[in-house]
């Protein structure tokens, strides 16, 4: 039997992948769950001795109780997850749970977590919560409040913006297009936030409430899907001085006031004068954070699983003066291109190619990403040139 703790994952996809590989250094038996014998986290690893990777839906309360017998410790790589059993399985001793389930359940609803955010002095865009199933009059009460234009978010099972949709104008057409985009879903509405840029930070907690962040990053999006993330972040003009320690500083204190060990990332806006608002917290390794594989002393994935098995934090320092992050999306049922993505990477120096092991690849799917160490910027921008030549949208 393996000295080490066995810690459950639920969900088996880049994100479990990209938790294996410190896992298998570190010798911790993993065990993931998930539909599918292949997933993209169960290629890589070998189940624990005398037993294979659960198959089954990772928000099955029947599979989750059966993997909380044969693991110490169960993680998230997703957290729409069922945070009440998780709830119930701790409760009954049959395992730890972390990050915590109350941690969990708050994230899941992203208007609760912004109040409870904006309640503990965390600066967040202003927000309304709206009634179930509101009315054309509903929605021009908050957009009166809140102003033109104005965000209709989904309260929960939200990403990759699927869950949003702008407003411009009051008219009723506007108004019954948002509203039956949103589907029959809780919403809440925010006021707009004309960022500059998008900010990201990784921030790690163990057990006793130390918290250490990454360096903040820049992240780029494209219809609501990160696309390029850019670290150190860098912003210069006025009230953009000390913005990278300005953005640690807040998501670590975010991050402090949550419950549960593990990894997080803390998506933030900048603003013209410099300052921070908070977007939405992940708990469980997150996209603006798969540089710190090549390019931090400790990586996001390691760090997380240090965390929740009460091993010593690694350094969180980066290695390198600048770094990026590529993603690959997939292309309607297509390989070629998606492969043809990651090998354009590979002349150039200091990139690495990651592909996720998905068999179908789709339109915007995230099938690989590739990560860029230079010693300048201007090493890095050489190396993005050719990374982003070989993506035909993002070359302009
Ligand atoms: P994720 O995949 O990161 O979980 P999500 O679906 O939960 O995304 P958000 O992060 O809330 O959605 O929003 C997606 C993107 O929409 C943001 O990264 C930002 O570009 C834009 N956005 C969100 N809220 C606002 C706002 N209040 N004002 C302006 N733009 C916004
Ligand atoms: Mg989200
Ligand atoms: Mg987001």
């Amino acid at each position: 039997m393996s000295a080490r703790k066995t810690v459950g994952i639920l969900g088996g996809g880049q994100l479990g992948r990209m938790l294996t590989h410190p896992a298998a250094l570190l010798g911790i038996p993993l065990l993931i769950l998930d539909s599918g014998e292949y997933t993209p986290a169960k290629q890589t690893l070998l189940p624990p001795q005398f037993t294979s990777h659960p198959d089954g839906p990772f928000t099955s309360e029947s599979h989750i109780r059966e993997l909380a017998k044969q693991c110490d410790v169960l993680t998230v790589e997703i957290e729409h997850v069922n945070a009440d059993v998780l709830e119930a399985v701790e409760k009954e001793g049959l395992c730890e749970v972390q990050p915590s389930p109350g941690t969990i359940r708050l994230i899941q609803d992203k208007y609760l977590q912004k109040k409870y955010l904006a309640d503990r002095g965390i600066p967040v865009a202003p927000f309304q919560v709206l009634s179930a199933n509101p009315t054309e009059e509903d929605v021009k009460s908050v957009a009166s409040q809140l102003g033109l234009p104005v965000m209709l978010k989904a309260r929960t099972l939200a990403y990759d913006g699927r869950g949003n949709s702008p407003l411009q104008t009051t008219e009723s057409g506007d108004i019954a297009k948002s509203l039956k985009h949103l589907g029959d879903r809780p919403l809440y509405a925010e006021g707009w936030a004309p960022f500059v840029k998008e900010v990201a930070v990784m921030v790690v907690r163990n057990k006793q409430g130390e918290v250490r962040s990454y360096d903040a990053v820049e992240t780029v999006h494209r219809d609501s899907i990160l696309r390029v993330c850019l670290a150190p972040l860098r912003a210069s003009g006025k009230g953009m001085e000390g913005v990278n320690s300005r953005a640690r500083e807040l998501a670590e204190k975010a991050v402090a006031t949550l419950e549960g060990a593990g990894i997080f990332g803390v998506e933030m806006f900048l603003m013209a004068d410099g300052s921070l608002l908070l977007n939405e917290i992940a708990p469980r390794p997150h996209n603006s954070g798969h540089h710190t594989i090549e390019a931090c002393n400790t990586s996001q994935f390691e760090n997380h699983l240090r965390a929740i098995l009460s091993l010593p934090l690694g350094s969180t320092a980066l290695r390198v003066p600048s770094a990026a992050m590529i993603n690959i999306l997939g292309v309607d049922g297509e390989m070629a291109p998606v492969l043809a993505m990651a090998d354009s990477a590979l002349p150039v120096p200091g990139a690495t190619s990651h592909l996720y092991g998905k068999a179908e690849s789709r339109k915007a799917r995230k099938m690989g990403h590739i990560t860029l160490t230079a010693s300048s910027d201007a090493e890095l921008r050489l190396g993005l040139r050719t990374i982003l030549k070989a993506q035909p949208d993002l070359d302009d």
